[in-house]
């Protein structure tokens, strides 16, 4: 089998729900990238990258001009071959951000040729350790929820059988994030995970100040105190408190999850497959990681379909988290939770196909 051409397209979708608001950002859109591979043996390949923050237009650009002519004309096969020349062919110009997220959709329509041909779905081919995997919610918790809002979303996922929760920390005071997660505690009781996000706004003196007291509701997790660049300051929160620390969404290469976690930096390993040079790299940090007895649990909101696959292929991921689930109708096969656990997809390939409809109603180059 031989590539033989590559296309792209670019989506920009509204969601369909209200505004939400973490630390950082306010989310109304999320952007796709989706590369097309096709083949002399008939078979189409799909891959996609995304970003809630507009210029996803800057990966498309990188797949067109520097790595469609690396691809035509090669075995797909070769995949990790092919990723070292693109990863290459950029040197100078970007080894993260926009480039490598265009590698990593690149990468996943390589992935999803050898599994079509194979006639088997991405965690079929990997070889599975579980057909059903366990998801937590992450679409109740935005720091624009008033607390009753807060409250109520968390009382709807729980009766829609999700039994652990996260809840975005970040207010301008702190102490009034220390009251709503008191709140949630005292309201859904003490049988449901309550995790807890601050999507890097903290100094290390208010992550050892705040953070200590999580512990006091008896939190999962403290997610992204401070910036992810910081692995000396991480790693001293680590030691200071009791809440485990859980950090990858923003962490883009295997080298510093080696960092944070031959440091102490982090309990839960949330790499995301996205932000890494595709599957490949990600299956080596979660290797990595179940040497050092360390969970995996896959940062997702719109890539879930990819994570809930390699959670079922890797027994230290013992969860996905469950976000934006408005736009799971965006892809060919959409899967869901149900009690508290995801579906498998049970079409062949990497699943990442988006609807020819979608593409339609929200292409924009
Ligand atoms: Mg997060």
């Amino acid at each position: 089998m031989r590539i033989t051409k590559v296309e792209t397209q670019l989506l920009r979708v509204p969601l369909q729900q209200r505004t939400i608001t973490d630390s950082q950002s306010t989310v109304t859109h999320v952007e796709f990238l989706q590369v097309v591979l096709q083949t002399d043996a008939g078979i189409t390949g799909y891959g996609m990258n995304w970003s809630y923050t507009p210029g996803l237009v800057a990966a498309q650009v990188m797949v067109q001009q520097n790595y469609a002519p690396l691809l035509v004309g090669k075995d797909p096969a070769m995949r990790k071959a092919i990723v070292k020349d693109m990863f290459f062919s950029n040197h100078f110009i970007g080894r993260v951000g926009a480039a490598r997220v265009g590698i990593a959709a690149v990468e996943y329509a390589l992935w999803d040729l050898v599994c079509r041909e194979a006639n088997k779905p991405l965690w079929k081919y990997l070889g599975a350790c579980r057909d059903t995997v366990k998801a937590y919610s992450t679409d109740g918790g935005w720091l624009s929820w008033s607390l009753d809002d807060l409250l109520r979303d968390c009382h709807r996922l729980i009766e829609r059988g999700f039994d652990a929760v996260k809840i975005k920390l970040g207010r301008p005071d702190p102490r009034e994030d220390l009251r709503r997660i008191a709140a949630v505690r005292k309201s859904i009781g003490d049988k449901i995970d309550i995790m807890t996000d601050v999507n890097c706004a903290w100094t290390l003196a208010t992550s050892k100040q705040y953070g200590s007291r999580l512990h006091d509701y008896d939190v999962r997790w403290l997610e992204e105190p401070m910036k992810p660049e910081d692995v000396t300051m991480h790693a001293e929160l680590a030691r200071a408190i009791e809440t485990p620390i859980a950090v990858g969404e923003t962490i883009f290469t295997r080298e510093a999850f080696r960092d944070y976690i031959a440091a102490g930096a982090v309990h839960y390993v949330q790499a995301d497959s996205t932000k890494l040079l595709g599957i490949d790299e990600w299956l080596e940090v979660a290797a990595l990681a179940a040497s050092y007895n360390l969970p995996v649990i896959p940062h997702t909101n719109v890539q879930h379909k990819l994570h809930v696959q390699l959670a079922a292929a890797t027994p230290n991921c013992i969860m996905v988290e469950s976000c934006y689930e408005s736009i799971n109708e965006m892809w060919e096969e959409p899967i869901y939770v149900t009690n508290g656990f995801y579906n498998l997809p049970q079409e062949p390939g990497v699943g990442l196909r988006i609807q020819d409809a979608y593409l339609k109603a929200h292409r924009i180059s």
